[in-house]
């Protein structure tokens, strides 16, 4: 059989329907047009139909009748990937499974314990809420990407925060899955009849299933167990802001201490000047082909009172008062520096774009960064996202290539540094007119020409538009590959789902 023709998808449909109902499968030109979208360079992708499954036992009737028929499914949880994809399939004639419209309940909530169980569909803003509704005692780690994203579909991309739980993935314990060949797996303790640990214990018995299901295509995952940290009674921020796009190498190293003793417990936000100010203003002169020049950043930068670089982090304690003497000695450590403006927790909340920082510390979801698409009218952007060790000479080398990239193929650079203890996640975002044909082929070859010039410095990238999935993985080793092929031929021997995401199994082209 042919797998994966066109000529398949009304078996598939017609097998769907009569398992989870005519109302559950959508075809209409304007769905799956939607569904098509994306905000990255090339042309959309919309699937031939979108299918939505209640429950976990319609996840399997789909699986079984993707592989009866040669059919392959692209299964999101909410579809926010923006930057990413957002819902649109990896390959061509994919079906997409759209986790999120109909599975998007808290299963459980273990107040003890401080766990969630949760559906695909279940939002950072749905959790948030809910948690607050239940007496405020816990925050969930939030994404600055859109509130509506899925917790658990974000976790599965390798998403982080900025809390202490910030590594999404790290925080889940316990996952059930749809394996490609219709089995039914649930990891670690879910495995037991009578488990009593699943969302508690990480490394049960037996090897560590959970990784497969992360970055790969092996099966659709129906819930997880997710930890969620108390809410601390008060939260204080402290950021700096810094003159010269040269201080980065400083402020790199005068955080790398900070993080490696746990004494700022938050993950560090290092922004530029436009990272930030994309979220505020559009483009003061935007002509396409044209990138900002420096007296036009200056410019904003004064009217916005911030400077190249501006660095952000937060304490937690019993009180402002406990905490205080803690901003106070991160103040003289930035103050050995002999440069950098200290901006007080006050000051902060005036100011839209370091306020969502803030929120983001205490675990509040916030749309304000979506604002960087009007940064530039047409709404292309695109993720680039080299990780890069927490090393004064490399972050400024680095970051000196990405801007001389950006700004020869007339683009502007926005740079988030997410910095941990000794690595920095280096967050580019790419933002361009998609209406202007040579702007869309100008970001298409600053993505490619950016992922070159990481790889010849050995930094690789922690995710990926759809697009350059395959690029990435054709970087990894060969025995890596092989690897990821191997399992998928045992987990997913008919390679139904999402072929060609992360660079494993083949998509078919157009
Ligand atoms: C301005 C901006 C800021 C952002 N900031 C951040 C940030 O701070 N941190 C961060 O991590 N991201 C960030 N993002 C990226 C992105 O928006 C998030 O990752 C978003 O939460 C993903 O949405 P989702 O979970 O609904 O995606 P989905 O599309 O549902 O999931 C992502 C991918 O995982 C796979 N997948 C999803 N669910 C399943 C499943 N159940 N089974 C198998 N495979 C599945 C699919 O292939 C899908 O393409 C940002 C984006 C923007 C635009």
């Amino acid at each position: 059989m042919n797998l994966n023709s066109q000529a398949q998808t009304p078996k598939f449909l017609d097998i769907v329907r009569r398992s989870i109902g005519d109302d559950w499968v959508h075809t209409a030109d304007a769905t799956v047009s939607r569904y098509g979208e994306t905000t990255l360079p090339g042309s959309d992708n919309p699937p031939p139909a979108v299918v939505y499954p209640g429950s976990v036992d319609e996840v399997v009737a789909i699986v079984n009748a993707a592989n009866e028929t040669g059919t392959q499914l692209f299964p999101i949880s909410n579809g926010n990937n923006i930057s990413q994809g957002s819902r649109a399939p990896v390959g061509a004639n994919q079906i997409v499974v759209d986790l999120g419209r109909r599975m998007n309940r808290i299963l459980d909530f273990n107040e003890d314990m401080g766990i969630a169980t949760v559906e695909p569909g279940v939002s950072y803003q749905q959790m948030h809420d809910e948690l607050v509704r239940r007496g405020d005692r816990f925050m969930v780690d939030v994404t600055s990407g859109p509130p509506a994203g899925s917790v658990l579909g974000n976790a599965l991309d390798k998403g982080a925060g900025y809390t202490p739980y910030a590594d999404h993935f790290a925080m889940t314990c316990g996952m059930e899955i749809v394996l490609g060949n219709g089995q039914r797996l649930r990891t670690g303790d879910g495995a037991l009849e009578t488990a009593r640990n699943w969302h508690m214990s990480k490394y049960s018995y037996g090897p560590y299933l959970d990784g497969l299901f992360v970055q790969s295509n092996y099966g659709i995952v129906t819930q997880a167990g997710f930890w969620l940290m108390p809410k601390p009674p008060a939260i204080r921020s402290f950021a700096f802001t810094f003159d010269n796009d040269d201080d980065l190498g400083d402020i790199v190293a005068a955080i790398r201490p900070l993080r490696m003793s746990g004494f700022v417990p938050t993950m560090m936000r290092l922004c530029n000047d436009l990272w930030l100010l994309a979220s505020e203003t559009s483009h003061p002169s935007y002509v396409s082909g044209r990138s900002i020049t420096d007296d036009e950043r200056k410019d904003l930068q004064r009217a916005h009172n911030l400077g190249s670089w501006t660095v952000s982090g937060a304490f937690y304690g019993a009180s402002d008062a406990q905490i205080a003497p803690m901003v106070e000695r991160v103040r003289s450590h930035f103050a050995s520096l002999g440069r950098g403006r200290y901006i007080s927790h006050e000051e902060a909340m005036e100011s839209p774009t370091l306020a969502s920082a803030v929120a983001a510390y205490a675990g509040v979801p916030s749309v304000h960064e979506m604002k960087q698409l009007a940064w530039r009218p047409g709404g292309g952007m695109a993720s680039f996202t080299p990780g890069v060790p927490m090393d004064r000479d490399l972050v400024l080398q680095s970051s000196r290539k990405s801007r001389e990239i950006l700004r020869s193929h007339g683009l502007e650079y926005l740079k988030m540094y997410v910095c941990g203890p000794r690595f920095a996640r280096g967050l580019h975002h790419l933002l361009w007119n998609r209406t202007v044909e040579a702007e869309d082929r100008a970001a298409d070859q600053a993505y490619k020409a950016l992922a070159a010039a990481y790889t010849d410095l050995g930094l690789q990238v922690g995710r990926s538009p759809i697009r350059y999935q395959d690029f990435h993985m054709s970087l990894l080793g060969d025995a890596t590959r092989k690897t990821c092929e191997a399992i998928k031929d045992v987990l997913d021997p008919r390679g139904i789902i999402a072929p060609g995401r992360y660079g494993i199994g083949r998509a078919a082209t157009a």
